[in-house]
């Protein structure tokens, strides 16, 4: 079994449920007592915070990269980067090692496409739902991405920072959450990318009339599939 880094802690409630899924996905796959083998490098969510709201994210990559090449340093094979925001800054963290990275709009990406889907809406931070890095990177596996009108983009970034990364969940986000998939759905998704690794703590499968993609699980079981293979 190869070993896993996991960059994580952006929040850490969403890095708890990456090493939950990875141990039961190895337990599932090898059965007894096997569990995941891995190293957690969690950085303190509010110091990326700062930086990705201040727009320095050449420092966020910086800080990143350290904590890649610790990651590296302690043994691990390949990286998991547990936030789809950060993939901002991957190219910093891939520069800074030479284990490779398991992307998580790749590994998204492969999940649409073999639910046979082209089309999804999208759902994340505003960083990641305005900006070219990951919807570009969704669309270079031939996927059409759809994202909310400005005041819902707005409305899921807010729950997020505000109440999901503090361990927040309540049913009023996730009625707001419902009304925005169904208009994503409306609006032609054929499916919808929860592109935050957060969303999956609040939003479940009955609460969309198409597929679900929740990013930290693919990820996580991407992620197994490539330790074991
Ligand atoms: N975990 C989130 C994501 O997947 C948001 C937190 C962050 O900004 O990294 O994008």
């Amino acid at each position: 079994m190869k070993t896993i880094g996991l960059l994580g802690g952006m929040s850490w409630e969403s890095t708890a449920e990456y090493y939950r899924v990875l141990n039961e996905e190895v337990r599932e796959r090898l059965g007894g007592l096997h569990s995941a083998r891995c190293v957690v490098y969690s950085v303190d969510f509010a110091e990326v915070e700062r930086l990705q709201a201040a727009g320095r994210w050449a420092e966020a990559g910086d800080l990143l990269a350290a904590a890649a090449r610790a990651l590296e340093a302690a043994g691990a094979d390949f990286l998991v980067l547990c936030t789809n925001t950060m993939h901002k800054v991957a190219d910093a963290i891939t520069g800074a090692v030479s284990v490779p990275l398991l992307h998580l709009a790749d590994t998204t990406a492969d999940a649409v496409r073999a639910a046979g889907l082209h089309r999804v809406g999208l759902l994340g931070t505003a960083f990641t739902m305005e900006q070219s890095f990951y919807r570009d990177r969704l669309a270079s596996h031939g996927l059409t991405v759809d994202v909310p009108g400005p005041a819902d983009r707005a409305l899921v970034h807010r729950v997020i920072y505000q109440e999901l990364c503090l361990g927040v969940v309540t049913e009023e986000a996730r009625r707001e959450y419902r009304r925005v998939i169904a208009e994503l759905v409306a609006g032609g998704a054929q499916g919808v990318v929860l592109g935050c690794t957060e969303i999956e703590l609040l939003v479940r499968p009955e609460d969309s009339p198409v597929p679900l993609f929740a990013t930290a699980r693919l990820h996580a079981e991407a992620a197994v599939a490539r330790a074991l293979a």
